[in-house]
């Protein structure tokens, strides 16, 4: 094979030959160097050649595709493209001023087909063309093999303990590779040891080979801080989502010494998404790594330290003092706390769903994704409030709502004037007794098998979407009984507090203090929190301004 031929590929689709040969001169013109940009004048054709360039180990890291063609829509193609190539990174290309252009972008983002758009004409290709490229190149190239490994890990590529491995060093942006053991390269390394554990084992660059590891030796190994570098600071933020991401950015930014404290990964559940869709300012998406370690980046040039898989284990206030003990036991002194520690949702653990998250399948209510299931069959699983406002929300655009409710009755968990307010709409259809068996599809989901519990009859049906909305745990477990929480475990702030507006002698709590004065909870944690990552960024910035507060009344007091 020529150096030309094993380039990286960009594949450009249109019927009209001119759109294409103005296409690839631009795209040439930036970035011959790096990348082999070919064409397809026909769906079809570019349909063999991708299958071509997958049979010739050739990898393929962009496909642009017009919408309107003959011979089958854009979108199609790129979904169509997604069973041979599922790591390209796919630009749907519309034209100015068509009326459809939004719904049928819309529509391809939510089947997860389409993760970028252009306009035609591009008239300014360093405005129009190659920022749209460069973010989606960039988004590509952080999944590719780097160049430098900090560690090798190999292991059985369907191990769970190698998915969670894989999953820590992508979203803590840590070059490694990753060698199946079948493989020449996995099998030489694995030659070097005595004896081969089930488990993943890990090769660092430094020459060790950690067989028997925990997460903090392979941290350590990846050169992660996995202690404190000071005793004492002014702001300690447990957890490295968007709340506490957002909280560390404000407060080191305003001048105060901060600690974060993340026991697993950055970007917190943001991080496992694809493509956050409804954050400010990205109309085309964002990934949630590259949203977290773009953060991550801005919160450390401000001076926040982070510490990594040495999360905290428990908190106590000593006087105007509040310690926080790591799970290495390890202990920090702080003025205030942000608890950001969200929460974890609960699974839909049937055959097919994990291989469609994102592609068909939501968990919670993602209402972003309406527009683009509109006149589609939606599903919903859960019988919660929050499950009742998604259907009667998706029931304005789509064409059937059905509710999935294992139980007899939606009374005993939802309210009554939403349940009024379903039975009211027509589109809507509680099915009780039922459960999903399995959701299936090639690249996005299409069908999902239902499974009526009393009778034990399945019954399959087309589906666009499906909601799994069956609640969420709090990582709250860990907080002292001092820290007051909902039923459920959620961490309550401000006014929800008991006795909320007069706590006996202290000041009344700020909005988003806990019951134990200096310590503040944001996002998910906490009660009543809207479940978005723009309210927990929202909610951690708002946390600062009550820390400074905070901290002056505690000055003021030792002064007194
Ligand atoms: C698959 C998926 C897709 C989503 N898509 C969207 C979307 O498109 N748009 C949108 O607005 N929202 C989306 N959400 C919801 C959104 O991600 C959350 O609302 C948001 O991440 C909440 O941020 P948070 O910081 O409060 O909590 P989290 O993101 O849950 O982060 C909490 C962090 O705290 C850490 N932690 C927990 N306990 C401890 C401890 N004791 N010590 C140290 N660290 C600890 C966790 O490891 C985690 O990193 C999605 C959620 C999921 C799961």
């Amino acid at each position: 094979m020529t150096e030309m031929a094993s380039l990286p590929v960009f594949l450009v689709v249109d019927e009209d030959k001119s759109t294409v040969d103005t296409l690839v001169s631009d795209l040439e013109r930036r970035f011959a160097a790096d990348y082999r940009v070919v064409a397809a004048t026909s769906p079809p054709t570019a349909l063999d050649l991708l299958g071509a360039l997958r049979d010739a180990g050739e990898q393929v890291a962009l496909i642009i595709s017009r919408e309107s063609m003959q011979a089958m829509s854009g979108s199609e193609l790129l979904g169509r493209s997604r069973s041979t190539h599922p790591d390209a990174k796919r630009i749907l290309l519309v034209e100015y001023g068509d009326p459809q252009m939004l719904d049928r972008i819309a529509q391809g983002m939510a089947a997860g087909d389409v993760e970028h758009y252009l306009t035609k004409p591009w008239r300014s290709r360093e405005r129009l063309l190659y920022p749209v490229v460069g973010q989606a190149l960039a988004a590509w190239a952080r999944h590719q093999s780097p160049g430098f490994q900090m560690i090798r890990i190999v292991g059985d590529r369907w191990h769970p303990s190698s998915y969670r491995l894989r999953d820590a060093m992508d979203r803590n942006s840590i070059p490694y590779g990753f060698y199946d053991r079948e493989s020449p390269e996995g099998a030489e390394l694995l030659g070097q040891l005595e004896e081969v554990p089930d488990h993943p084992v890990v090769f660092a660059a430094d020459g060790r080979v950690l067989t028997d590891y925990t997460a903090a030796d392979i941290a350590e190994a990846v050169g992660a801080r996995i202690h404190p570098p000071h005793q004492a600071y002014d702001l300690v933020v447990v957890g490295a989502g968007p709340a506490g991401l957002s909280a560390a950015m404000y407060g080191a930014s305003e001048g105060l010494s901060t600690l974060v404290l993340e026991r697993w990964a950055m970007g917190g559940q943001a991080g496992t998404s694809a493509r956050i869709r409804n954050f400010l300012g990205f109309p085309a998406g964002i990934s949630g790594d590259e949203l977290a370690e773009r953060a991550f980046q801005q919160a450390r040039m401000f001076g926040a330290e982070f510490v990594w898989v040495n999360g905290a284990a428990a908190l106590a206030g000593h006087g105007e003092e509040l310690v926080v003990t790591l799970a290495d036991g390890e202990r920090v002194t702080a003025g205030a706390v942000v608890l950001a520690t969200g929460v974890t949702y609960r699974r839909l653990d049937t055959p097919g769903v994990a291989d469609l998250v994102g592609a068909g399948v939501f968990y919670g209510s993602a209402v972003s994704e309406a527009p683009g299931l509109k006149d589609q069959d939606i599903f919903i699983v859960g019988a919660g409030n929050a499950a009742g406002q998604a259907a009667i929300y998706f029931a304005k655009s789509a064409r059937s709502v059905a509710l999935l409710v294992r139980g007899d009755t939606l009374a005993e968990s939802m309210s009554d004037y939403l349940i009024k307010e379903i039975e009211s709409i027509a589109k809507v259809h509680v099915r009780l007794h039922t459960d999903v068996a399995a959701a299936r599809g090639d690249h996005r989901l299409t069908e999902l098998v239902l499974h009526e519990r009393r009778i034990g009859q399945e019954e399959v049906v087309p589906a666009a979407a499906l909601f799994v909305m069956i609640g969420a745990t709090p990582h709250t477990d860990w907080l002292p009984d001092s820290i007051s929480r909902d039923r459920h475990g959620f961490i309550l702030t401000g006014r929800n507090l008991p006795g909320g507006d007069s706590p006996g002698n202290r000041p009344p709590p700020l909005p988003l203090e806990t019951s134990l004065p200096g310590v503040f909870a944001a996002g998910d944690v906490r009660s009543g929190s809207v479940k978005r990552v723009a309210s927990a960024v929202g909610e951690g910035s708002v946390t600062i301004p009550q820390v400074h507060l905070h901290l002056q009344r505690q000055a003021i007091r030792s002064a007194g």
